[in-house]
């Protein structure tokens, strides 16, 4: 019997999980130095590298309203679509405040606004606004999104491995929602160079309408791969070696070891 560490040596993950569909996978930028001439210099510097032209504008610390307008001007001058990600930071008031100032302007997913649990809540933005409603901490779980697709409570889910608790969990989650009609993002939890290429290969099975933000290893002051993730065109290749598809730098790795 072929076992799956055997099947790993001898072709990428992606092949394990169905094949991939895609030789490449969008991927955005988050912006977050919170000044608004700041964000736009950075957004235009990454469109000009040809890295980036989906932005997710960091908000959430200060007043809804204010981080609303903030948002709308930046997606403006920047004048690619753009999302905002509130880790649960706002409640319903916050939330419909703020879509009322971001509703019609350049951003266009609004994700996790509310607590986790609180899918009635998400599910009455979603109704009273144009922006989709992205989950993402609701989202750890397939008995999750029974509750989600339950609910109408988002139109975009955020799928992550560490999250799910490992590809084949996450897999069942993107299955669902895929059934469900609930559009697939590739979602990051700043995972390593590893990680990343982990989630790579998984969503490079998957139908995603919003791409990925699997930017993690650009942050990276050096990284242990021998090769590192190709980034070029707005998006990151998948690569083609066998298991993840990626190599280590062993010598890079006794480097950065702890003691
Ligand atoms: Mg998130």
């Amino acid at each position: 019997m072929l076992k799956l560490h055997d099947f790993c040596n001898r072709a990428p993950m992606s092949t394990l999980f169905g094949g991939r569909i895609a030789d490449a996978l969008p991927v955005l930028w988050v912006l977050a130095t919170g000044e608004f001439d700041a964000d736009v210099a950075e957004a235009q510097a990454k469109i000009d590298a040809r890295l980036h032209r989906r932005f997710k504008i960091k908000v959430g610390r200060g007043d809804p309203g204010d981080d609303a307008r903030r948002a709308v001007e930046t997606a403006s001058a920047i004048g690619c679509p753009c999302s905002i990600d509130l880790n649960e930071a706002w409640s319903f008031a916050d939330s419909t405040r703020a879509l009322a100032i971001l509703d019609g302007s350049g951003v266009d997913i609004l994700e996790q606004p509310l607590p986790r649990a609180d899918l009635p809540g998400l599910a009455d933005l979603a109704r009273r606004s144009s922006l989709a409603i992205m989950a993402d901490e609701s989202a750890c779980s397939t008995s999750d999104m029974i509750a989600i697709i339950r609910e109408r409570a988002a139109s975009y889910v955020s799928l992550k491995i560490s999250k799910a608790g490992g590809p084949s969990r996450m897999l069942a989650i993107a299955r669902m929602a895929q059934a469900a009609g609930i559009n697939l993002f590739g979602g990051t939890a700043l995972d390593s160079s590893i990680g990343t290429a982990a989630n790579i290969q998984c969503c490079s099975t998957l139908p995603l309408a919003g791409g990925t933000e699997l930017f993690m290893p650009l942050l990276l002051a050096d990284d242990i791969l021998e090769e590192p993730l190709a980034y070029r065109d707005f998006c990151v290749d998948v690569p083609s070696g066998v298991g993840l598809g990626v190599t280590i730098d062993e010598a890079k790795l006794r480097h950065y070891e702890r003691k």
